[in-house]
């Protein structure tokens, strides 16, 4: 077993946008396939008919592409176990649910919604919660109750029915799971679960333990939500005879709230204020939409390092991991038990890291495509200088327009705090020959020159550099505070310096 080629699968439900904790499931599967030299496959499990949600698919696909997680294998991909979609595989579980009917290990139940109902009620009166098991089987309707051409007839006149599983009355699962080391479960607390329902579609159960033998898969690695269902799983692959080839089991620890217990919601980033999903998800039936990690301005290189973190460690103080690096050290030994609390700070801290450590040209790139969101206009020469000037001061991009707003226009007004704090006469007098060194400089307006000038002008009127900056600040910016000012002079350039300057004198004067 142990050479055997690593195969794993992400095995998503197009239910709804995929949770951010979906993501980081696909991640840990990534990683360790890609660490193994294995193969990584996407299954999409959409049998479920009732719980399809239109471009739910198409979400999941464009997410893990953002992300930059790779498939070998999957719907859009191809491969050798094609199709990739349940709802395409139908009679491939059809085949091995008779199977299973032949061999013993299932049965026909037909059993209608309200016996069932019935049932429930009756022993609720009693004190106890019906299952469908080896104690209650034998007072249902089913096939292993009624005579042989009573089930014959049934299913040819087209009685509905469900297949279940005939759950072994006594059986002790054990399995290692390579997270949670050692389970086990007795048979007795499964019920009886359907496999094929009356539609014609297989459960999740059925298909995902089928697909899984398939498609070859050596280790399940899926959330801790499933963890429950691995005992049933394992009896599925005993009675399908499968059980040398079955995978190994490895379920993911929650993410956890931020306040550090139960399970991370969608109402905890709404209350909050933070993304759970990776892309903007608008709900087709309601119109909602669901804020993403990249429309909140993450990079997905940040994002990926925040999600590795958040359940693995790597055993070292080492906090910032590229994709490859990620690769070259994950192991599912280092993935905790523990559920991982969100913290979004720690997402944004990730996020200012792989800003500060961008290239001016790709800060600029970025800046102008958050630009041309807003309609505003920006040369590339301009953005490279501004993406210098704020690189150190922003944890994402679109800081940069919010917070230096006065990069693309002249402030509309000045803050009344700071005028009448630091505007004043000798300010009004050194700004006024500054703007007039500027208009007759004929070479290159940079930082430099703009220093020397303002330089100038103060010894010419004999003032102290402390009673001009923050007025300078203010004519220039509407505000205190922000990057260098001779920086904000030089990338707004010598014109408008001299406007900005111009406007402020005469307004505030
Ligand atoms: N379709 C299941 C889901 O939506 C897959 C669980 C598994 O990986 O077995 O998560």
């Amino acid at each position: 077993m142990t050479d055997r080629p690593v195969r794993v699968r992400f095995a998503p439900s197009p239910t709804g946008p995929l949770h951010i904790g979906g993501m980081r499931t696909a991640l840990y599967n990534y990683l360790f396939a890609r660490r193994a030299g294995g193969t990584m496959i996407l299954r999409i499990e959409d049998t479920d008919q009732n719980r399809f949600v239109p471009g739910a698919e198409e979400y999941i696909r464009e997410s893990l592409a953002w992300c930059g997680i790779q498939l070998d294998e999957s719907p859009w991909h191809g491969g050798p176990h094609a199709p990739y979609r349940q709802s395409e595989r139908k009679a491939v579980y059809e085949q091995y649910a008779q199977q299973l009917l032949h061999s013993g290990h299932a049965y026909y139940a037909f059993d209608t919604p309200e016996e069932l109902e019935a049932m429930r009620e009756r022993f609720k009166a009693s004190k106890n919660e019906f299952q469908y098991n080896a104690a209650s089987r034998m007072h249902m309707r089913n096939s292993l109750t009624l005579p042989a051409e009573e089930v014959a007839r049934l299913i040819a006149s087209g009685v509905p029915y469900v297949i279940r599983f005939k759950t072994p009355l006594k059986e002790e699962i054990r399995f290692y799971d390579l997270i949670r080391g050692n389970v086990v479960v007795q048979s007795a607390t499964i019920d009886d679960k359907v496999l094929m329902k009356s539609d014609g579609m297989p459960t999740y159960h059925l298909a995902n333990v089928v697909d899984d033998y398939l498609m070859n898969i050596s280790h399940v690695i899926r959330g801790e939500e499933w963890l429950p269902s691995a005992p049933l799983h394992i009896l599925l692959y005993r009675a399908l005879g499968w059980e040398a080839t079955m995978p190994q089991f490895a379920h993911l620890p929650l993410l956890l709230k931020p306040e550090g217990e139960g399970k991370l919601s969608k109402r905890d980033g709404d209350k909050h204020g933070f993304a759970v999903f990776p892309l903007q998800w608008k709900n087709p039936e309601t119109g909602e939409v669901s804020r993403g990690f990249r429309e909140d301005g993450y990079l997905p290189e940040a994002l990926i390092n925040f999600l590795a973190l958040l359940g693995w460690n790597p055993g070292t103080e080492q906090e910032i991991f590229s994709m490859e690096q990620l690769i070259a050290s994950f192991s599912l030994e280092r993935v905790s038990k523990a559920g991982a609390r969100f913290d979004i700070h720690k997402a944004k801290w990730y996020n200012q890291q792989y800003i500060k450590a961008l290239s001016d040209e790709k800060l600029a790139e970025l800046l102008l495509q958050e630009l041309d969101k807003q309609a505003i206009s920006c040369s590339f020469e301009k953005a490279l200088l501004i993406a210098r000037a704020m690189k150190e001061r922003i944890s994402f991009v679109h800081e940069i327009i919010t917070t230096a707003k006065f990069f693309f226009e002249a402030p509309h007004t000045y803050d009344a705090e700071t005028v009448t704090k630091k505007w004043n006469k000798d300010a009004e007098k050194v700004l006024t020959i500054f703007a007039e060194k500027i208009e007759h400089w004929q070479e290159e307006f940079t930082a430099t020159t703009a220093k020397n000038l303002l330089n100038e002008a103060l010894a010419a009127a004999g003032v102290k550099p402390g009673l001009v900056m923050p007025a300078l600040r203010l004519a220039m910016t509407g505000s205190s505070g922000g990057p260098d000012l001779m920086d904000i002079l030089a990338i707004c350039g010598k014109d408008e310096t001299v406007r900005r300057i111009q406007a402020a004198v005469k307004q505030l004067a």
